[in-house]
């Protein structure tokens, strides 16, 4: 290949995302600035209406990541302290994280071929041990769980479920969105995910009063009102200058994003069918595509990595390690089994570049990459 066409295919693309955002965020920072109020004002409420509407939950409560939009989801979920919290292995470490935070003790079970936690083997399970108080599942790489199947688990084990909803921002299934059926959610806007921001933030999405208004309180040094601690809250505040700029600039192009989103997924899926690479996918709903991992079957997968990274294209893991292998976690949690499916995947995994600022040219010159470096 001629060295001037030679291009490289990013895994994401936050300076073509500026060019597309930067006159409504000026305009919003602007905006701030001229209000003279910085911190807890009419931003992040506004924000969080509008954030609330989108997603279809009653609250949505804005704090300063995703880590801390979960810690503080499983404080307010009326679960008993130190109990055991049923979660995937296949997962950012925050959502360990989370959990040991909240003073609960993680359990992790095994996931099928789509990534995300077997339901089999979680009411396997939750049948042999009934210390497990609440379930965190993970819709990971944006597909979403089946939230019919956990709601029975729910009802017929008698756990809570918090959602870790950090990579499904516009994920449906069985009519609705990801975040709904357990009694509180976290979702995070890094600035790699679906709605993500110049800067670190995340929300808690919720359908209960009382839990809203807890949370509020929690990410504010657990402030009742001004100068009264009611509890031992954290100070996990999304600032007025972030709620401005998801608000004006990012959220009124996240449908349009996710459409591209579908759109080159949609061409990946047909490209590599018959093929070695398997895209790692649930059967069910409606993915919101956050990433596009895939699996190489019948070759080493680092080698075809190599071969991939060699035409420019920048690939991405997710997770190259299971969250009970992280050195942090070390005598912490309890694993069931062996956690083969995941550990597979951890060995495996392949992201490819899936971003809505990707035109036509790059997503065909990753799939001829691919292509290339399984022949
Ligand atoms: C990004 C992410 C988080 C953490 O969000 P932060 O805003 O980075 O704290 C948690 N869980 C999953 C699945 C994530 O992808």
């Amino acid at each position: 290949m001629p060295e001037t066409t030679f291009r490289r295919v990013l895994a994401n693309d936050f300076s073509r995302q500026w060019e597309i955002i930067r006159e409504a965020a000026l305009e919003a920072v602007d905006r701030v600035g001229r209000s003279g109020w910085l911190v807890l004002g009419e931003e992040v409420r506004e924000f969080e209406k509008q954030l609330a509407a989108w997603w279809g939950t009653n609250y949505a409560v804005g704090v300063a990541s995703g880590l801390d939009a979960l810690e503080i989801a499983l404080r307010c979920a009326r679960i008993p302290a130190g109990a055991r919290v049923l979660t995937t292995p296949l997962t950012a470490f925050a959502t360990t994280l989370a959990i040991l935070r909240a003073g609960l003790e993680p359990v992790w079970c095994d996931v099928d071929q789509s990534g995300n936690l077997d339901l089999d083997h979680i009411e396997l399970t939750l049948r042999n041990d009934r210390e497990i108080k609440a379930i965190l599942p993970v819709h990971l790489y944006g597909h979403p769980m089946d939230p019919c199947a956990l709601e029975r688990l729910a009802d017929d084990h008698d756990v809570i479920i918090i959602e870790d909803c950090a990579q499904s921002a516009g994920a449906e299934r069985a009519g609705r969105p990801t975040g709904v059926t357990g009694v509180a959610a976290g979702t995070s806007f890094y600035p790699t995910k679906n709605l993500g921001g110049l800067g670190d933030g995340g929300a808690l999405l919720t359908n209960d009063p009382e839990i809203a208004e807890q949370a509020s309180r929690l990410r504010d040094y657990g402030q009742s009102a001004r100068y009264r601690h009611t509890e031992l809250g954290l100070n996990s505040r999304l600032d007025e200058l972030q709620a401005a700029i998801l608000r004006s600039a990012l959220l009124p192009r996240l449908d349009a994003w996710l459409a591209r989103r579908h759109a080159i997924a949609e061409r990946y899926v047909e490209a590599f069918d018959g093929t070695r690479i398997r895209p790692i996918m649930a059967t069910g709903g409606c993915s919101a595509h956050h990433l596009f991992p895939v699996e190489v079957l019948e070759m080493d997968p680092t080698a075809v990595a190599e071969r991939i990274a060699c035409q420019g294209v920048v690939l991405g893991r997710h997770y190259p390690v299971v969250c009970p292998d992280q050195p942090a976690a070390r005598g912490l949690g309890e694993t069931i089994g062996s956690l083969e499916v995941a550990r597979r995947l951890a060995n495996n995994e392949i992201s490819l570049p899936l971003h809505p600022h990707l035109d036509d040219h790059e997503v065909e010159a990753v799939i001829n990459a691919c292509l290339e470096a399984i022949t």
